[in-house]
């Protein structure tokens, strides 16, 4: 069957002589794994730079059935983010998504909000004034959301003290259900949870109610942003199991 869908690319492997394996998030049927032939000579390459990773490329692919390898046969740049291939927080901030994106989701699932969410998180790192990395702490906060497990922070679970209208100094927020005790209520010998500062709560909460493209209005310190990305990670190691720490992350820590 001859399908055509547009795609992000997530990760691409020597195959054989002269092939690539490539791993394209797709919007019609999620991860999908498609063999490039010809890719590695660049008189046989048919395909330019649209398999390079990040890239947002439109394509056609020969879907065999029952299968989970299929044939690329068509692939073009729908746009490529050449911001992110120059500056090194852009860089690693798509490169924490689509590292993300592979080791999350299943093949062949598909789930066309996460793929426009993710077309769109791309072109916002590459196109914003300051604070691209943002962008990978809200994705990661909504895409909970859209996997069941998502925080449920508009106010503490006990008292319904709300997170807009308080100054909490530090909360405890539950991995396993994604709510949380405020100070006044965490004084209970039950309360249980990873304790978070009342500022990284609200910027959760920021990312929940607010669209990616405008994740890039808040600025954090160092601190809080590795605050902030330790509490994601303990969330996401905590509802799926076997995932290791993204590596990108561990660069983006580096630079700064
Ligand atoms: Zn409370």
């Amino acid at each position: 069957m001859i399908v055509e869908t547009e795609a992000v690319v997530l990760h691409s492997m020597d195959f054989r002589d002269t092939s690539k394996i490539v791993t394209l998030y797709s919007k019609k049927f999620g991860k999908i794994k498609v063999v490039a032939k010809g890719t590695r000579n660049q008189k046989t390459n048919k395909f330019g730079s649209s398999l390079e990773p990040m890239t947002h490329s439109s394509v056609v692919i020969y879907k065999k059935e029952q299968q989970d390898l299929h044939l690329l046969s068509k692939s073009e740049i729908v746009t490529s983010f050449s911001r992110m291939q120059t500056d090194s927080e852009r860089m690693f901030t798509g490169l924490g998504l689509i590292e993300l994106m592979n080791m999350v989701m299943h093949n062949e699932e598909e789930n066309e909000r996460l793929f426009l969410m993710l077309a769109a998180s791309l072109k916002t790192i590459d196109t914003a004034e300051k604070n691209a990395v943002n962008v990978l702490l809200a994705f990661m906060v909504k895409m909970f959301d859209q996997f069941g497990f998502g925080l449920s922070v508009d106010s503490c679970v006990n008292c319904g003290r709300e997170t807009e209208k308080n100054e909490f100094t530090s909360v405890l927020l539950r991995l396993s259900d994604g709510k949380y005790n405020c100070p006044h209520c965490s004084e209970d010998l039950t309360s249980t949870g990873t304790k978070i500062a009342g500022e990284s709560l609200k910027s959760l909460h920021y990312f929940q109610l607010n669209t990616i493209e405008k994740s890039t209005a808040l600025t954090f310190t160092a601190s809080m942003r590795d605050d902030l990305i330790a509490i994601l990670q303990s969330f996401l190691h905590y509802h799926i199991d076997g995932i290791r720490t993204l590596k990108s992350l561990t660069l983006l820590h580096s630079i700064q």
